[in-house]
């Protein structure tokens, strides 16, 4: 039987490009989005020509009430919820000094506390099935830091952290929780920052490239399959030697 995946983010960029390397691996896709345009629309298409079936929904992963609305939803079409990609993430960069208390709130509500809401509403579930797969996407700088990002920092690291945790909690259950810490990817996250930030970076990393969406979904599609039953609590780096 057709597994069940919800990808939280997976309009554009890393998300949908897990959404559809899930689908190649014959799971029924869940897309979750928050802006009303094109892009949700157009991701499910995609998924559904791989010949699985796929649902948008719409909900604002820092909300409680929503994320739980969205896991009933899930489950009431497709009848179980496997595996969950907690990928949906903002930046708010600055100095700290100049940091406004919004952007740091912001930061942690989107891409720390949609943690909790998303686990929190899918593992009640996964563990009545007594299985499940729950795969975080942290960042190298939860692991190493980064200035100008003491919010989006401190939300990934916090990610690892609970990973980890979960992780002893729900083990028993076969429920396995890992995170995966990519380094510089090219999306429209990263195509947003300056030339010469973008040039300094990746002159310093040892693969001497940035990361391509396909190397994240490599690693996530490995940490939901089979062959990582036996990996929980892990974290595993996709960043070029970026940071060891
Ligand atoms: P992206 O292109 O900006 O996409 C972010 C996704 O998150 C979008 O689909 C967006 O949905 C969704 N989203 C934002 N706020 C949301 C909310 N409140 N509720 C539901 N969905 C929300 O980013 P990306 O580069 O693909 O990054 C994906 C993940 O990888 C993030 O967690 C990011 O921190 C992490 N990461 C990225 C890099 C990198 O170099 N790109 C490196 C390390 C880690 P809408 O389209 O509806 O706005």
């Amino acid at each position: 039987m057709a597994k069940t995946a919800l990808i939280t983010g997976a309009s554009r960029g890393i998300g949908r490009e897990l959404a559809l390397r899930l689908a190649d691996e014959g799971n029924n896709i869940v897309v979750n989005y928050l802006f009303e345009d094109e892009d949700y629309a157009g991701a499910v298409a995609e998924i559904e020509k791989k010949g699985v079936k796929a649902i948008a929904i719409k909900a604002d992963v820092s909300k409680f009430g929503e994320v739980e609305a969205m896991m009933k939803q899930t489950v009431e079409t497709f009848g179980s919820i496997d595996i969950l990609v907690n990928n949906a993430g903002i930046t708010r960069d600055g100095l700290l000094a100049r940091m406004k208390e919004e952007d740091f709130d912001a930061v942690i509500n989107v891409n720390l506390k949609s943690v909790f809401n998303c686990c929190r509403h899918a593992v009640p579930y996964m563990m009545k099935q007594r299985s499940g797969c729950i795969i975080n996407m942290a960042s190298v700088v939860g692991l190493c830091g980064q200035g100008g990002q003491t919010n989006y920092s401190a939300s990934k690291a916090g990610m690892i952290g609970f990973t980890k945790s979960l992780a002893k909690e729900i083990g028993s259950r076969n429920i396995t929780v890992n995170a995966v810490a990519p380094g510089f990817v090219e999306t429209p996250m990263t195509d947003a920052m300056p030339q010469k930030a973008r040039e300094e970076i990746l002159g310093s990393i040892p693969l001497r490239r940035g990361g391509s969406v396909d190397d994240i979904a490599d690693a996530v599609a490995f940490l939901a399959s089979e062959a990582a039953s036996y990996i929980t609590g892990h974290v595993l780096s996709v960043n070029g030697g970026m940071y060891m």
